[in-house]
Parts: structure tokens; C-alpha cells; sequence
């Protein structure tokens, strides 16, 4: 049937459960934002008024809250531990739910199997069943039980699975047989999804889809309040819990922040002050979000230590009028230097401890500067205190926006149906005719209406968006595309992999082979050979190599909401 847009969240919170702490915190944020949430969807079925969205069934398992999987979150809610996750979970229940789905969650394996048709105790079970859900969202952790508790099923029905996973999966550590054959180790499994069914917290991996999360919104009354109110010289550290304030080197740069600023935190202590946190920093304890956001209105700046990493507290502290100081990391950390990314199905280099808010917000709101070198430090501190900053959300974190993008997803993104036009497994194979011009400056190729090759209307994102740049050896097919003001889209690379883009971009292949290489296409221009992708499920935006520059496809997006190019809605 017809989806329906839901004005009243009652009914939500009664599917949500209750008993664990992470349970409790999700609910009442849904509670907080109820109001910002419903307006939102008035919009958004203003905006799509009279469009058709089928009704889908929905299972949302949230593994890692499950007793199986440990749930380590649950007991540490309220003791600093990270929150990050549930704020997110908490968001995409209520977008999905307001958006009108019929919904089902579970944070337990009996749950899980119940809903599924699982009979108990048939652990393994060898039949197919049929799935009840069009769509089931999850998590890592959720996806291994459902691969222990589906049987066959579990293949089958993979396609209808959403993976939340907050640092992204990329294309080579998840394609099983790449992976271990070139060594790209992960702790979370190779999972031969597509690339786009894991759904990130922040737009870092354009090879994955953006799901992200909201933050509280103002209206212009509260703007110009919290805008006078501000207090010039309150700093607020980022961090709930006492170990980030173990980072090494931090005497120098806080005793300067102390000269200038005076210094809150919300670190969690159970009886006593915790000893890492200096006597001169003015501890509130582990404070309730909304709690939270009220020091922030207060606050000038927030400033962040390094650690967590990518968490939505910067993306609130900017909504609420705060400039965010952060480190600039150099070299920057990824799975190759550092224990926490360790692991992490993910090769992406993280220049400071919230790229996001470096890339996409910057100054006036974002300063990211290097934290070893004081006078740096201290110029950045006095030039904050003496600015006037507005509180700024990106459209894309604001209710509307969520709704907007996962209401696209749902409509668009189908990895059950049609098979995508195939990809020539051998050059002999012949290849349609590329769908591609050169555009008008002639260093670039533009998609070509004229061309009459099937996929320029059946595709989504439309191929009309696409344009095809060639990168520079140092760079990733994300950066590619970043520096000409585009996004890569990695579900336009089967329209490049062909030989003649290669002519067309008036790039010489005294050889042509089909390989299975996650930086296919691409050439080695010294050698003059060219490569193609044999493997579709390895095409990938993130990844480079100095001996290659790589055929990047990258497309347009919308200000604010870089996951829809201009007409993706
Ligand atoms: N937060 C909170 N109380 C505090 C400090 C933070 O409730 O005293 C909330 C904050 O509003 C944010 C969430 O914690 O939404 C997660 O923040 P963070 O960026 O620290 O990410 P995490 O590491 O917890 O995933």
C-alpha cells in the first residue's frame, strides 16, 4: 500500500521497548525532539505532495544492543561511554517510522528469530524461509547473527539488508576473495554486500551511502538569543570520558587555552573528581543531552582533545552558535597507524579528529590548526574569542533533511531487482557504446543524452548527473571529485568501464586488460596500458596508487545534501 506520513510518535515509543539504559536514551531523545521531528515531516509531504511511496516492512535489529553480542553500550550510558550510535539509531527509527513504514525492532536473538520465522532452537536452519521484511536494517553485529540464525535464507535476502556502520566499509575489504588475497584484514567479515548497502554516520565514503543522524534546530528567536547570550570567554572540552584527557603534550596547549578561557567539561565520575581532569577546569559530570546542549548555548568554543573520533557532538555544539577548535593530525590516522582504526574495514585517512566539520563546515565555525605549534594555537584561540558566529546546521542534519534522504533511498535504491547492465568479463566481449561526450573544455567527459544507450532513465542517481574526470596518481576518485566541487558515485562507474572512454579521453592503450583491481579503470600512463574492472562489486571511489591515474566518476550534488545529486528526489 501507500506510505502514509505519520504526525504522532506514540506508537513509536512502545515499538522502541524499554529495560536498557541504551533504551531509555533513545527514547527520550526521540521525546525531545518529537516537535522538530513532526514539523519536518509536514515539510517534506508538502514538498512531495501527491508523490507515490509504497508502504515497506521494516525490521530494525540493533545487534550490538543484543545480550548475544556482549552490549557492552547499555551499561555504560550513563557513564561517559559512547552515545554516538544511539543518537543515530534513535534518528533513523523515527525518519523511518515518520515516513510511514510499518515497522518492527529487536535488540534480542530470540526477537530476531521470532520475526523472522525462525522456529527456536533450530539454530541452523538448512530451509529457505520466506522473509516477512522488504527491508531490514542493522548492524554489523546483527548481520552475523542473522547469517547464523537465516540459513540459506540468508543469502538470498542479503540484498535487503542495511548495514549502519558508522566508519564505512570500502569496496576491497569487502569483497571476500580480494580481500584475503591482497591482505586487507578487517575484525568485521567480508560480507560481498554492495558497497552502498553500508550507510555511514558522516558522507566520508561516497563508496557507501550516507544515512547519518539530526541535531536540534533553532528558530530565528533562539538564534538571536543564544547569539547575545553567548559568553565570550567559556570553553567546553569535548569528551565524556576522563581518558582523552591523557593525551600527550596537553599542558602546553591547555595552559594557554586557561590564560585566555575559562574551561568546563562534561566528564563522567562516579564519587570523586576524576584525577585526569586539572583542578582548574570546571567539571559538570556526564550531563542529559538536553542538559548538554543548553552549556553549549552558552559556550563560545568547544574544543576537542583528538579523541572520539567523528561523533555528532561537534556537528550540536556548531548548532548551537559554538566554533569548534580541533587538531589537525599529521600524518593523518587511519587503520594503518592507529589502534582504533585498526581493524576497521576502511583505508581512509583522517586529517583531524572530525573531518566532516574540517571538509564541509570550516571557518567561521571550524578551526582546525596544529596543535604543537603554540603560536598557532593561541592566534586561533584569541581570533575565536573575538568573532561573531552564527549558529549553523547543514541542511543535511536537520530533520528534514534525514527524512528527505532516506525517503530517496527507499524510493530509488534496489539492490534485489534488475541486475545492472553487465560488465564485460573479456575483451572480447563486446561492450556497448559509451554513453559519454567530451564536454565542451575537453578535459573531461559529460554524460551524453544523445548517445540512446539503455540506464540514462532507469538509474538512479540519473546518468544526466555524471561527469567523468581522470585523477592524479597521489589521489583517490574521492578527492578527484572533491576538488572539482562534485561527489564521486560509484554506481556510475559501469558507465566508464569500457575501452572507447579511454579514446574518448584521448588517452593512449597500447594494451587493454579486464583485472580485478579496486582503482579499475584506470591507466599507467608512463607504460601506456589500460585496465578494466572485471569485478563490478570492487568498483571503488576510495583508493589510489602513483602508477595509475584512475577513470573517476563523479557527479553533482545538492548544497547541504551532498547524498542527492540536483534532481535525485
Ligand atoms: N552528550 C551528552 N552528555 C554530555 C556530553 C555529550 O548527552 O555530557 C551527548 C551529545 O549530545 C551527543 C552524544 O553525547 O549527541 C554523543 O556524542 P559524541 O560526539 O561524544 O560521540 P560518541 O563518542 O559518544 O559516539
Amino acid at each position: 500500500g501507500q506510505a502514509a506520513f505519520r504526525s504522532d510518535l506514540t506508537r513509536l515509543l512502545e515499538l522502541v521497548g524499554t529495560g536498557k539504559e541504551s533504551l531509555i536514551f533513545m527514547k527520550k531523545r526521540i521525546r525531545h525532539l518529537a516537535q522538530q521531528w513532526l514539523r519536518a515531516a509536514r515539510r517534506l509531504e508538502q514538498k512531495l505532495k501527491g508523490r507515490q511511496r509504497d508502504q515497506k516492512h521494516i525490521l530494525i535489529h540493533i545487534g550490538f544492543l543484543t545480550e548475544e553480542s556482549g552490549d557492552v553500550f547499555s551499561p555504560r550510558v550513563l557513564k561517559g561511554g559512547p552515545l554516538g550510535e544511539m543518537v543515530q539509531w534513535a534518528d533513523i527509527l523515527t525518519a523511518l517510522f515518520l515516513l510511514g513504514h510499518s515497522l518492527r525492532v529487536t535488540v534480542s536473538l530470540k526477537e530476531l528469530q521470532s520475526n523472522l520465522g525462525v522456529p527456536p532452537g533450530r539454530g541452523n536452519c538448512p530451509l529457505t524461509i520466506p522473509l516477512p521484511f522488504d527491508l531490514i536494517y542493522t548492524d554489523y553485529h546483527g548481520l552475523q547473527q542473522m547469517k547464523q540464525h537465516m540459513g540459506l535464507s540468508f543469502k538470498k535476502y542479503s540484498c535487503r539488508v542495511r548495514v549502519i556502520d558508522t566508519f564505512g566499509t570500502e569496496p576491497a575489504y569487502n569483497h571476500e576473495e580480494y580481500a584475503t588475497l591482497r591482505g586487507y584484514r578487517t575484525n568485521w567479515g567480508y560480507w560481498n554486500l554492495q558497497p552502498t548497502q553500508f550507510m555511514t554516520m558522516f558522507p566520508h565514503t561516497p563508496d557507501n551511502s550516507f544515512m547519518g543522524f539530526v541535531s536540534e534546530e533553532l528558530n530565528r528567536t533562539e538564534r538571536q538569543f543564544i547569539k547575545s547570550n553567548k559568553v565570550s570567554n567559556m570553553a567546553v572540552v569535548y569528551g565524556k570520558e576522563a581518558s582523552i584527557w591523557k593525551v600527550g603534550g596537553k599542558e602546553k596547549f591547555l595552559a594557554i587555552l586557561n590564560k585566555y578561557m575559562e574551561i568546563h567539561g562534561t566528564v563522567y565520575y562516579e564519587t570523586q573528581r576524576p584525577p585526569e581532569v586539572p583542578a582548574f577546569v570546571k567539571n559538570h559530570g556526564l550531563l542529559p543531552q538536553h542538559e548538554f546542549q543548553q552549556l553549549l548555548r552558552k559556550a563560545k568554543l568547544f574544543i576537542g582533545f583528538g579523541f572520539p573520533y567523528e561523533g555528532p557532538a561537534p556537528l550540536e555544539a556548531i548548532a548551537n552558535g559554538c566554533v569548534f577548535l580541533q587538531a589537525r593530525f599529521n600524518p593523518p590516522h587511519s587503520s594503518l597507524n592507529h589502534e582504533f582504526f585498526r581493524g576497521k574495514p576502511t583505508s581512509r585517512e583522517v586529517s583531524s579528529q572530525h573531518p566532516y566539520a574540517e571538509d564541509f563546515i570550516g571557518k567561521p565555525h571550524v578551526w582546525t590548526v596544529d596543535y604543537n605549534n603554540s603560536e598557532e594555537f593561541e592566534a586561533a584561540i584569541k581570533a575565536i574569542m573575538r568573532s561573531q558566529v552564527d549558529p549553523y546546521l547543514p541542511y543535511e542534519y536537520t530533520c528534514e533533511g534525514m527524512l528527505e534522504r532516506i525517503h530517496a533511498y527507499i524510493q530509488h535504491q534496489d539492490f534485489c531487482g534488475t541486475p545492472s547492465p553487465p560488465v564485460a568479463k573479456s575483451p572480447a566481449m563486446q561492450s556497448p557504446r559509451s554513453p559519454l561526450a567530451l564536454a565542451p573544455n575537453a578535459t573531461h567527459l559529460v554524460w551524453s543524452p544523445e548517445a540512446g544507450w539503455g540506464g540514462g532513465g532507469s538509474t538512479w542517481p540519473p546518468a544526466r548527473s555524471l561527469q567523468v574526470w581522470v585523477s592524479e596518481g597521489r589521489h583517490t576518485c574521492t578527492e578527484t571529485c572533491q576538488r572539482r566541487g562534485l561527489v564521486c558515485e560509484p554506481t556510475f562507474f559501469r558507465f566508464l568501464n569500457k575501452k572507447e572512454v579511454f579514446l574518448q579521453l584521448s588517452i593512449t592503450c597500447d594494451s587493454t586488460e579486464y583485472e580485478m583491481n579496486h582503482l579499475y579503470p584506470a591507466v599507467a600512463e608512463n607504460v601506456h596500458e589500460c585496465y578494466l574492472q572485471k569485478e563490478p562489486l570492487l568498483f571503488s571511489c576510495a583508493g589510489y596508487n602513483t602508477k595509475y591515474r584512475r577513470l573517476c566518476p563523479c557527479r553533482d550534488y545538492r548544497k547541504g545534501q551532498v547524498a542527492l545529486c540536483r534532481d535525485c528526489l
